[in-house]
């Protein structure tokens, strides 16, 4: 009878816990677009994009269409967030038009992700004043606090060669009802870039990383040591890894991971 009363007590203990914990969710969009999910606030980070290259992941045209027209939740969106410029991650008619039919949402982006945006939007005088450009100075950040969301813009030095590598090129650390989301974009993870930021001590609950830089042990010391995330989301794989990367994810030693290749899976982070 004793035990029946302390089971009853645990079960409403943690259904009153439940009730108040705030939990968020990430729904993977493609590539490295994903939707930000609380109870009060919708963010988007690089997920308006079209096909640009054929070995990367693309939404179908039918939820750009929604997406652009702000139908259904897309509505809601109070944020959308470009890490940079590049056609796998932002396309300014997308944006541009999501922006008129959702009167609502702020644009954040570097600023030359926004000047591309202004030559190439026929109708960006109508949405200019929900439009905010940061661009910090390299291995430098600026916090923004939009609609009661504090957001960190980390600028990073973006991957690869010339000209890939000249974009300017950010990364997000979001801090939602307690929770810290980063997202970086196609930031080139190493020691210089990482260091003057001390994400260690961030207490990082979701880190979403390019998939090519995760690349050998080394870099997943680098990772544990320097961004040390709760958990990693693992995005911006091509088509043809889909199959084999989950394997080589877990070759390298990477634990708690998650592979963003099913669109729209949704997760939940607690
Ligand atoms: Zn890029």
């Amino acid at each position: 009878m004793k035990n029946k009363g302390y089971l009853i007590l645990s079960i409403l203990f943690f259904s009153i816990i439940n009730i108040f914990s705030q939990n968020i969710k990430i729904k993977y969009l493609a590539n490295e677009g994903v939707l930000i999910k609380s109870k009060s606030t919708q963010i988007l980070i690089d997920a308006l994009f079209k096909k640009e290259f054929d070995f990367l992941d693309v939404l179908p045209n039918s939820e750009l269409d929604i997406i652009e027209k702000a139908k259904a939740s897309y509505g809601s969106i109070d944020i959308v967030l470009a890490t940079h410029l590049h056609g796998d991650h932002f396309n300014p008619h997308l944006v541009g038009n999501h922006l008129l039919n959702n009167k609502e949402a702020i644009f954040l982006a570097p600023e030359e992700t926004v000047n591309y945006f202004k030559d190439d939007f026929k109708d960006f005088n109508q949405i200019v004043s929900r439009v905010k450009p940061s661009t910090p100075n390299l291995f430098k950040s600026q916090a923004i606090t939009i609609k009661n969301v504090e957001i960190k813009v980390l600028r990073f030095e973006h991957f690869g060669d010339s000209p890939w590598k000249e974009a300017e090129n950010v990364g997000y650390l979001i801090s939602i009802e307690g929770k810290k989301i980063l997202h970086l974009g196609d930031s080139k993870i190493n020691i210089e870039n990482l260091k003057n930021f001390n994400l260690q001590n961030e207490n990082v609950d979701v880190a979403i990383l390019p998939y090519w830089q995760l690349g050998a042990d080394q870099q997943k010391d680098i990772i544990e040591k320097h961004i040390k995330p709760k958990q990693i989301f693992v995005a911006h794989i091509p088509i043809e890894d889909h199959i084999k990367a989950r394997d080589v994810i877990k070759s390298i030693g990477y634990k708690n991971t998650f592979l963003l290749i099913d669109k729209f899976k949704t997760i939940t982070i607690k």
